[in-house]
């Protein structure tokens, strides 16, 4: 952050990063490069430009002048050591488990994870011989127990969804440290705005920027975001990376490796999204909060609605992790029940501004009863383990007024 002013706040920021090169027309906006193929103006330089030597732009599917500058923005605002911007957020997440371990290698994870995020450690990696421990992080005391010589990494989200449990997370630092393993977050749903990973000691964060950052849900996108904390000569899969690259070991095997061989690159048009939707996200971040304060007092208060839950509220039981982590923001989902799965679903009928949709984050609040969708192929049993109720509805709250939110709720509640 050196290069820039001091700029105390995250949009003043956003809007004042340059671009990694001068625009030769001083264009304000970083224009979208939709070129595969960029030219060098010998052969001695292109030559010298695979040697590594001479670092330039060659083909998109390895780097793109638009998607740099995104991950220009991410590295300044989160000061990260490296960020690398992916085609959404499930190759983010694949792409580091598959940089950090191989065969016979586990990681322990929160049980409460992302559907595809769990169908990926559970269907996916395994069949290439990479374990998955599931724990319950809210009770760190669990995962010592599950560590051994081929654990590779503790893995959470920071605010599970829909359980919106939340994870003491220097205390899982404290652990992965003990133990050199690596501990990486899932941080979608808690944006850069209100929420460093850095300062609490996590080493990588992945994020599907599909959700907060991209604005509107406009585009799918991921990144990676190496906050420079971890020695990769601690990994024995990054070891011959570490000797050559030391603190750039990570990113650079995962730009060769995975990136580049598997081909997970963000095309230069999402990242045009994604850098527009950084600008605005403090805005809309803290319009959703506002928004979900009030609901929650509504909610509170309405004698028909039977429970609710967002840790941003004083009487939840992870109110004091939300405060000192998130900058009083656990993000922006909460859930709350009805009498039955009946009168959820007539309630949700009856809305006319709030969408039935399994997206989260967008501009638009967005509802959606998880029982008998997202959990739909799970047991009775199994849903009742992981806290999905047949009377609970999500609500991903959005940037409307306050009021129409409430009023639609007053409307569809009064018949419900
Ligand atoms: C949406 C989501 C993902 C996956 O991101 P995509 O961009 O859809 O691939 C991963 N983790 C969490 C918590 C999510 O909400």
């Amino acid at each position: 952050m050196s290069k820039y002013p001091v700029m105390k706040n995250f949009t003043t920021r956003s809007l004042n990063i340059p671009f990694p090169k001068k625009d030769p027309h001083n264009a304000l906006a970083m224009p979208i490069y939709e070129s595969v193929a960029f030219e060098f103006a010998t052969a001695e330089d292109i030559a010298a430009n695979f040697r590594g030597e001479l670092p330039a732009h060659t083909y998109s599917r390895t780097s793109n002048p638009t998607v740099e500058y995104f991950e220009s923005k991410m590295k300044a605002l989160t000061g990260a050591h490296h960020v690398l911007a992916l085609s959404s957020g499930m190759a983010a997440i694949s792409a580091t488990m598959l940089a950090i371990c191989k065969q016979g290698d586990n990681i322990i994870s929160g049980k409460n994870l992302f559907g595809h995020t769990l169908a990926l450690f559970e269907q996916s990696l395994s069949a290439y011989g990479l374990e998955t421990r599931f724990v319950d992080t809210t009770k760190p005391e669990l995962i010592e127990p599950l560590i051994d010589e081929n654990t590779r990494a503790i893995y959470f989200e920071t605010v599970t969804n829909p359980q919106l449990e939340i994870a003491d997370i220097s205390r899982l630092a404290e652990i992965a440290n003990k133990h050199n393993l690596l501990l990486i977050a899932d941080s979608t749903v808690t944006p850069p705005s209100v929420f460093n990973s850095k300062s609490l000691g996590v080493h990588i964060e992945v994020m599907s920027t599909t959700k907060f950052i991209s604005g509107g849900a406009t585009a799918v996108g991921g990144v990676i975001i190496d906050n420079g904390l971890y020695d990769w000569g601690k990994n024995p899969n990054c070891l011959a990376f570490s000797k050559k690259f030391g603190k750039d070991a990570f990113i650079a095997r995962l730009r060769k490796n995975y990136y580049r061989n598997f081909g997970m690159p963000m095309t230069a048009h999402s990242a045009n999204y994604m850098i527009a939707g950084l600008d605005i996200l403090e805005l809309r971040v803290e319009r959703c909060y506002r928004n979900c304060m009030k609901l929650g007092e509504y909610f509170q208060q309405n004698p028909k609605v039977t429970r609710v839950d967002y840790p941003g509220l004083e009487d939840s039981p992870f109110y004091d992790l939300a405060m000192g982590q998130f900058g009083g923001v656990p993000g922006t989902i909460m859930t709350f029940d009805l009498e039955s799965q009946a009168a959820c679903f007539q309630f949700m009928n009856r809305l006319k501004i709030i969408r039935r949709a399994t997206n989260l984050n967008d501009n638009k609040s967005l509802i959606i009863h998880p029982y008998s969708t997202i959990y739909a192929e799970f047991s009775e049993h199994e849903r009742g383990e992981m806290g999905i109720r047949p009377t609970m509805m999500r609500l991903s709250v959005g940037i409307e007024g306050a009021e129409d939110l409430i009023d639609d709720m007053e409307q569809a509640l009064k018949t419900a």
